[in-house]
């Protein structure tokens, strides 16, 4: 097994978790087995309890773990599946360890943060690799390097150099490279700085990586490898770029991949990053171009609906087109004359996910304007629960029909929580989670879409699509195109995916599909949505047109 530790310093945010993907996807490309661990030093068991709008999305595995959008970065870089032990966190190391105090696994010790921590530390990142079958496991340290909280961690992570064989371990530190327009230069004393508090704990770097707005210069890199005790063949530069599928291209070229391979002694072989350079040329020259409107709760903060975006990109470079995102406020959503103002112009609606009452109706009336003007909608999660609600009040006429999220006393609890939800106590990892499959009923866009009669997808919700309701919503002509298989002992399983029929493209899914898309390999809705989206283009163009003629 080889090790890859990365490390960041001077600030936060630099983008520690794509270097670490981009790093993977390198060495993916050169035929490598590579899985990668993102470590959070923060004390929360995992990411499901904390807030969006400050920690970016929460990223739901397969196997039901809700971890950082990083982890959402590895999987779509590295084209593989990660799971619960992909994400360790402060709280989950000191948990276990605190389990095992208790039923006496350490009697007669002082129970220490070394070793206990640490060892614990260690055997997790091992494990993970071990059963991932990994050759090669790359290690994301979260933080910056001088905080408290960290400090175990880089503990664990130092060790590792003396327990392994030489040539089996390296150490890769990410800082940030700032220029001052002023004096016009790059400045390199914060990163010397970094790398002696990383020298401070034991860790000396095997690579550096700048990140600056442009490309470092030489005699900046020169500067940086003299006062770091690393070659300048060891110090590179990573600009910021358009696309992040060009930062494996732009540290490819400067022969990042060759280090690594002589720092892990790995034979010289030319990588194959055939589809990285292709994708990254539809992004950046698509043929076509369509705008579709994203209406959520946090539009000023994008990386709380980061997969989605990824989604859209993933399908842009499938269809040959640049996927332009209008962000809709839902709250700015008043009424049908707002709505229409808001989403006039757009080729597709995307209501997506969100917990709370605030920003609800304006996503109900978003559902509403798609479904009356025949606009292609997409809805995820709460995106399919709001157009069952719109459904349920317009079209089957039951007013003040909701969600029992929303309003607990609804005459018409259309969106309800199951008996198993209601048992539930505490709030970490309590929802429906992770892959569940769907049964796809034949004849329906989702069933034309995934080409298949049952298909896997992740979820993270409370609330379903109420049974009792569920003959009522068919009777009334919408489409429900798939359900969860055998579940509830109701016959029918739970509602997975709605549709509409007499529309060009209306679909809904209680799954988060964005999850599982990948940049090779686009989710099907995400695809059918762009499709559907260029065609509508295509279609009021015409109009347009046709509407001048005369
Ligand atoms: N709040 C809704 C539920 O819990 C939807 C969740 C979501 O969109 N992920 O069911």
């Amino acid at each position: 097994m080889k090790y890859i530790f990365v490390t960041g310093g001077v600030v936060s945010s630099l983008g520690k978790g794509i270097l670490t993907s981009s790093l993977g996807a390198l060495l993916r490309g050169r035929g490598y087995r590579v899985t990668a661990v993102k470590i959070d030093p923060y004390v929360n068991v995992d990411a499901g309890t904390m807030r969006p709008y400050e920690h970016g999305e929460v990223f739901v595995t397969g196997d039901g773990a809700e971890t950082d959008l990083d982890i959402g970065h590895y999987e779509r870089f590295l084209d593989i599946d990660l799971a619960r032990a992909n994400n360790l966190t402060t709280g989950q190391v000191y948990l276990s360890v605190i389990q095992k105090e208790r039923r006496g696994e350490y009697l007669s010790q002082t129970v220490q943060v070394i070793p206990h921590i640490t060892d614990e530390i260690k055997d997790r990142i091992r494990r993970t690799a071990q059963e991932q079958n990994a050759e090669i496991v790359v290690v994301e340290v979260g933080g910056t390097v001088g905080d408290i909280e960290s400090l175990p961690f880089l503990e664990a992570i130092r060790q590792f150099q003396f327990d392994e064989q030489d040539g089996d371990v390296m150490y890769l530190h990410l800082t940030l490279v700032p220029y001052l327009p002023t004096s016009e230069e790059f400045k390199t004393k914060p990163t010397q700085h970094s790398v002696s508090a990383l020298r401070g704990v034991g860790i000396q770097p095997d690579v550096l990586v700048l990140r600056s707005d442009k490309m470092v210069p030489d005699e900046v890199r020169k500067k940086v490898a003299l006062f770091t005790n690393v070659r300048p063949s060891e110090v590179f530069s990573s600009p910021t770029v358009q696309y992040l599928y060009e930062v494996p291209l732009v540290l490819e070229e400067q022969g990042l991949g060759r280090i690594v391979e002589k720092k892990l002694s790995l034979e010289a072989i030319p990588p194959n990053l055939t589809f990285w350079h292709n994708a990254v040329k539809k992004l950046k020259q698509p043929s076509r171009e369509v705008t579709v409107a994203f209406v959520g709760k946090y539009v000023k903060m994008p990386d709380a609906y980061l997969s989605i975006l990824e989604g859209f990109r993933h399908a842009g470079i499938a269809h040959d087109a640049r996927v332009n995102v209008r962000w809709v406020n839902s709250e700015e959503i008043g009424d049908s004359a707002q709505a229409a103002e808001l989403l006039r112009g757009v080729d597709g609606i995307l209501v997506g996910p969100g917990f709370g009452i605030r920003g609800i109706e304006g996503k109900i009336l978003a559902a509403k304007y798609a479904r009356e003007n025949g606009v292609p909608y997409f809805g995820i999660c709460l995106g399919l629960q709001v157009a069952v609600i719109e459904w349920t009040r317009h079209v089957l006429g039951l007013e003040g029909a909701n969600s029992t999220e929303f309003d607990p006393y609804t005459p018409h609890p259309v969106i309800d929580l199951m008996p198993e939800q209601l048992e539930v106590e505490g709030l970490g990892g309590t929802m429906r989670l992770g892959n569940w499959p769907m049964r796809i009923h034949p004849e329906t866009i989702l069933h034309r879409l995934y080409g298949k009669d049952v298909a896997l997808e992740r979820h993270r919700h409370r609330y379903e699509v109420n049974p009792e309701y569920v003959g009522r919503l068919i009777e009334s002509g919408l489409t429900v195109s798939a359900v969860t298989p055998g579940m509830h002992g109701r016959g029918e399983g739970l509602v997975e995916a709605i549709e509409l029929p007499n529309h060009p493209f209306f679909i809904g899914l209680q799954a988060h599909p964005e999850l599982a898309s990948r940049p090779m390999r686009v989710s099907p809705p995400f695809s059918g949505f762009i499709e559907a989206a260029l065609e509508y283009k295509k279609a009021s163009v015409g109009q347009g047109q046709k509407a001048l003629a005369e």
